[in-house]
């Protein structure tokens, strides 16, 4: 079979090069704790930021949305998958957000996936310039190439290179597309310049904000909240399988551009509508994250994070400047990294080990995750074994270049 023995090949050329995944399987309910293959792990690798994913009354919401509106929503938005539950939760996203989007309007996506590719590919047609951001979200890319317009990246955080981009663009539409929070790396982009450059030059501001949402700003309104933005050329995009703790995600903008993506986005229109209980089980997590107690979490992670960015002492590895929930490690190549991150496994430690293409040759990192779920003690501990571990590495090289 030449067909399989092409696919083995590049399989086995992977595996040489210490790129194959494999996935664990998890046996528990998704928190702090958890059982993998057998083995009882603390996860540093959730984007499950605030311990939503086994709150009480989130998960009796979920079980009260089934009872309400069954299994499945049976059909797309625009034929009969709409559901109260549905329609409840987008005013609900749309009042949250109210302060930072004028006229504000919101519309509920099955993944964030899908969110940015119907964003992207409906407002930038074939009369429109995208410029998107170096080290933008993989679904971000993903839509930028489905657009019909013509594409640029612009390199990380460098407004003034956009700027020269948007100066020569002779496009009739300009479409500008960033990461809030860098995925990989954790540290946050510069919206206020960024959004008086698209306002400047008459350009949509889309912002992902996967890992702010919940997160960012005192009411947990993420990015836009934690810098003071309002602007009709802003359209959020925030994920509700991470903070939120249940699933999907959803686009908030001028009530104008949302009826526009529900016409229009292809990724809304042709695919059935999320399961209606977990719309019904976000309306408490919303009430969760915008009340008291997600103030409360909220504050106890910033103090994990503190504990552990300050905790950490590397004389081999680098810890990337970052002030949010995502704490990566710089090791370097490939095969180094795997090798910590399955030394941190067998302590019952269980960090995301990230490498190309995900990101940059040469840069594979931990990719360490807080979240409001963990203990004081958890965080200490696991600081204390990456210390260890950068300390180890670091006397070994020292013998490898004595010798
Ligand atoms: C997770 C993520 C997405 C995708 O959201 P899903 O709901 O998981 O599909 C999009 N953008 C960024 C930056 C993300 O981290």
């Amino acid at each position: 079979m030449p067909l399989l023995q092409a696919l083995q090949d590049e399989l086995s050329e992977l595996d040489q090069q210490h790129l194959i995944r494999r996935r664990r399987t998890v046996d528990n309910a998704h928190g702090a704790n958890l059982c993998a293959d057998g083995k009882d792990l603390i996860a540093f690798c959730s984007n499950d930021y605030l311990g939503l994913a086994t709150h009480p009354q989130v998960v009796q919401a979920l079980q009260k949305g089934a009872s309400l509106y069954g299994a499945g929503s049976g059909a797309s938005h625009l034929i009969s998958g709409h559901s109260r539950a549905h329609a409840q939760l987008e005013q609900r996203l749309a009042e949250f957000m109210a302060p930072d989007i004028a006229n504000a309007r919101a519309l509920y996506f099955c993944t964030g996936y899908m969110a940015n590719q119907a964003v992207i590919t409906a407002l930038a047609g074939k009369d429109a310039a995208v410029f998107s951001e170096a080290l933008n979200h993989a679904s971000i890319i993903d839509g930028v190439r489905l657009a019909r317009g013509t594409t640029k990246v612009f390199p990380h955080k460098d407004y003034a290179a956009l700027e020269t981009m948007l100066k020569e663009c002779t496009a009739p539409k300009r479409v500008v597309v960033t990461d809030s929070v860098f995925s990989m790396d954790g540290n946050i982009a510069d919206l206020p310049p960024l959004l008086a450059l698209c306002e400047q030059y008459d350009a949509w501001l889309i912002v992902d904000d996967a890992h702010g949402f919940g997160v960012l700003g005192e009411h947990g309104r993420g990015v836009l909240e934690h810098f003071g933005l309002q602007s009709s050329n802003l359209v959020y995009m925030g994920t509700l399988g991470k903070a939120a703790g249940v699933g999907g995600a959803f686009v908030a903008a001028h009530e104008t551009v949302i009826e526009w993506l529900i016409q229009k986005a292809r990724a809304y229109i042709y695919t059935t509508a999320a399961a209606p209980a977990l719309a019904h089980a976000l309306l408490t997590s919303i009430d969760i994250i915008s009340g008291n107690e997600g103030r409360e979490r909220r504050a106890h992670l910033n103090k994990l994070i503190k504990m552990f960015s300050h905790g950490l002492n590397l004389q081999m590895w680098e810890l990337m400047p970052s002030v949010t929930a995502v704490q990566p490690v710089v090791i370097g190549g490939n095969a180094a990294m795997l090798n910590i991150a399955g030394n941190l496994l067998d302590q019952g430690y269980w960090v995301g080990a990230i490498r190309p293409p995900t990101v940059a040759p040469g840069t594979a990192r931990l990719r360490v995750t807080l979240s409001a779920a963990h203990s004081d003690l958890q965080v200490h501990q696991l600081t204390q074994a990456i210390n260890r571990l950068d300390q180890m590495s670091h006397v070994a090289q020292c013998f490898a270049e004595v010798a």
